[in-house]
């Protein structure tokens, strides 16, 4: 299948289909093929498969398809990378992506944090959040909290593996204070991974009801 049978499927919006075109992106990729219906139809997923092939699109076809349109009530769809350098290039697919759609994306990092102050309040103006563990849970911990996940409707935690390393402590942590913050009983998450190992697929059974592995 073609992005424009997705898109006749799924109603993909036309600003996404013309970003998907000028990016040069003909055919979904194979991680894209079947995780973006999955997610489509809210489903939760623990999505393995290599660096390279498509992962970010396949998370933000879907999200950006399901927000609609701007509303800036607060984050709806927020991206946590294992670091600042993944958080930067999720970013700039974000944008670019999501060209001409009118939605405000905001990357917050700790290379990010000292060029803007960002209040509770300005948070009030985004819509997408790209950012890393570490940042976020500085965020949440501020009195009062200096980001507020009461509207999130997605959550997706790309490059999972990379969080779950052994050697690296604190994240699982960290991850669950996430969870913990964003209160909407709707939520939906999706993990995102090149390898199936460290725990990521207990911390899946952990946290999930239910969800659809994809394994490519
Ligand atoms: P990612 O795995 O998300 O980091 O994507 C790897 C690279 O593939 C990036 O440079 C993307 O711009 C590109 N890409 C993503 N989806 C497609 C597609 N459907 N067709 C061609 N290139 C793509």
């Amino acid at each position: 299948r073609t992005f424009s049978d997705l898109s006749e499927q799924y109603s993909i919006p036309p600003y996404l289909m013309k970003n998907i075109t000028s990016l040069g992106y003909n055919d979904p990729t194979p991680v894209q093929m079947q995780t973006i219906p999955l997610l489509l139809h809210s489903h939760e997923v623990l999505v393995c498969a290599p660096t390279g092939s498509g992962k970010t699109a396949a998370f933000l076809v879907p999200i950006l398809t399901l927000l609609k349109s701007p509303r800036r009530v607060g984050f709806r769809a927020v991206i946590v990378s294992p670091t600042r350098e993944l958080a930067q290039q999720t970013y700039r697919e974000c944008v670019r992506l999501s060209s001409g759609s009118g939605f405000s994306i905001h990357v917050l990092t700790k290379a990010t944090a000292s060029a803007n102050s960002f209040g509770p309040q300005s948070s009030l103006k985004f819509d997408i959040l790209v950012t890393t563990p570490n940042r976020l849970v500085h965020m949440l911990s501020l009195d009062p909290p200096g980001i507020v996940l009461d509207n999130v409707e997605w959550l997706i935690l790309d490059e999972c593996d990379k969080l779950f390393e052994d050697g690296v402590t604190g994240f699982k942590d960290q991850i669950d204070e996430i969870f913990t913050a964003c209160s909407n009983p709707n939520i939906k998450r999706g993990l995102f991974s090149a390898t199936l190992a460290s725990g990521v697929e207990e911390f899946s059974r952990a946290h999930f009801d239910n969800f659809v592995r994809v394994i490519i």
